[in-house]
């Protein structure tokens, strides 16, 4: 039997898909990387999963995790040689069990994150992870590339939620952690293995996820700022003055509005004057009452000893939308203008303003011109530093001076003992990268663990760790 018949008699023949059917799941959204495989498979259950990879671990053909296809660095984008077959979980969409008493969720992998959020809320709970893509990308998806998002700052990234795993494992054995144990210390916490391992470990197929308290009251302003400095001070302030309330912090640089302004229809800037910098701050709390007036005490107090320009308050539900869309255009709003270089780095939080001043100096005294476009999640110490080609630049050519670029950024990155990959992951865009800063016994670890794990290789082939070359 062949391996397509073997894998339809497994899941059915409707749900092996080849030809024109297999066509979205060989790229990425933003067209980076294109592969082949023989067929993109969708099972139905952890059962099935593991028939599939079983089928495939005995014919030696590579295994491609995919959820929602959202990720940045093309890690459920399939090789070019084309022996290898996409894993698709979008069909394993069943929410298990909610417990409002345990606060956790148990989901499959292929649930939708803002499915997740809907459900949470459903029982009174709040599952926090936030991000541009929740409409799209899955559970799975965002367990494996350990996904932050809007958040983090208050409740961790991906990793600080996930209780539990169940894994198909690449020699289709199926691994159980489903527990729902907030604590376990016999040992090796195995789960975290899976965690941002970008399906080069195996499959996860279900989670247990943390919850929360649902939110009563939440508080949204739009600071104008002089520099990233008063970011810094104003976000301090304003931990300290709410009990530790804030729930999201989103920086912006003046280019960012305007961008957005030029590009995307229905945005407005709330302000009279113009201002070189911006804080998005977002307050929010499971107990009605008391933030609008922690905010306005906060706020006041910046306004008053200047290190504050201006403010804004949402006084409603569209109003903060309004606000929070000024950030969440950014990226989209960039590729109108033209070619981009991004990158997706952290360092403490506290050297934020310090990185990014030394990193615009650096890119504008290599390329004359260039417009840095930097913003991102100031409380979690990550900034997409992203480059806009100068102004009446040739695209091509701008996008040529990638590695350059990245070179000059990660340089001062990890100089700062930094990140160059703070929550996109490492896929196949920054593998290069990675091997160039992580130190070697960091490589080496790696290595030895997804030989432990994987020795034939076939998981998700030359993702994140190639092999060694011998
Ligand atoms: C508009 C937009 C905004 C975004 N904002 C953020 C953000 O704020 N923060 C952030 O961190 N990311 C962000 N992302 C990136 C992306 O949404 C996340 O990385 C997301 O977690 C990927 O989920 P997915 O289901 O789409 O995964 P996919 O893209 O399908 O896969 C990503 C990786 O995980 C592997 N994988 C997928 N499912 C499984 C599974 N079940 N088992 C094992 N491996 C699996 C794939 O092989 C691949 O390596 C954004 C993307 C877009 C398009």
């Amino acid at each position: 039997m062949s391996l397509i018949d073997r894998l339809a008699a497994v899941v059915g023949p409707g749900n092996v898909l080849i030809g024109s059917d297999l066509a979205p799941y060989l790229e990425e959204e933003r067209g980076l990387f294109h592969g082949a495989a023989l067929a993109a498979v969708r099972p139905g259950s952890t059962a099935e999963v593991a028939e599939v990879v079983k089928a495939c671990a005995e014919a030696g053909i590579a295994m491609v995790p995919q959820g929602g296809n959202t990720g940045l660095c093309g890690g459920g984008v399939p090789p070019e040689h084309g022996r290898a077959v996409v894993i698709s979980t979008e069909r394993l969409t069943r929410i298990r069990h909610v417990d409002a008493v345990d606060f956790t969720l148990t989901a499959e992998a292929g649930c939708v994150l803002a499915s997740l959020q809907q459900a949470a809320g459903q029982a009174g709970c709040l599952f926090p992870l936030s991000l541009g893509a929740e409409g799209s990308c899955r559970i799975g998806g965002n367990i494996s590339t350990n996904a932050g998002g809007t958040n983090v700052l208050r409740y961790g990234a991906t990793r600080d939620l996930v209780l539990g795993l169940e894994v198909v494992l690449p020699d289709g054995r199926v691994w159980n952690g489903l527990k729902r144990l907030r604590k376990d210390n016999t040992g090796y916490a195995l789960h975290h293995l899976f965690i941002g391992a970008e399906g080069t470990l195996g499959i996860v197929t279900a989670a247990v996820l943390k919850l929360f308290p649902a939110v009563a009251e939440r508080q949204t302003a739009l600071v104008a700022l002089p520099d990233p400095d008063a970011a810094l001070a104003l976000l301090g302030r304003a931990r300290r003055a709410s009990g530790d309330c804030v729930t999201a912090c989103e920086l912006m640089p003046r280019i960012g509005l305007d961008l957005g302004l030029t590009h995307v229809d229905g945005l407005r800037d709330p302000f009279a004057a113009r201002h070189p910098w911006y804080l998005l701050l977002e307050l929010s709390s499971s107990r009605p009452g008391g933030l609008r007036e922690a905010l306005e005490g906060i706020l006041a107090d910046a306004l008053v000893d200047g290190s504050a320009l201006d403010a804004v308050l949402a006084e409603s539900h569209e109003q903060r939308s309004a606000l929070w869309r000024l950030r969440e255009s950014i990226p989209e709003a960039q590729k109108r203008e033209g070619g981009s270089i991004k990158h997706d780095v952290s360092v403490a939080t506290s050297r934020v303003p310090e990185m990014i001043r030394r990193c615009t100096e650096a890119v504008e005294r290599a390329l004359p011109g260039v417009r840095v476009v930097a913003f991102g999640h100031l409380g979690d110490g990550n900034t997409h530093f992203n480059l806009t080609q100068p102004v009446g630049g040739d695209k091509q050519a701008f996008l040529a001076e990638w590695g350059r670029m990245n070179r000059i950024v990660h340089d001062i990155v990890a100089g700062m003992d930094g990140s160059i990959s703070a929550e996109h992951g490492i896929g196949r865009l920054k593998v290069d990268e990675m091997l160039h800063y992580k130190p070697a016994v960091d490589i080496d670890l790696m290595r030895r663990l997804k030989s432990a794990i994987d020795p034939s290789g076939l998981m998700n082939p030359g993702k994140i760790i190639p092999p060694r070359i011998t």
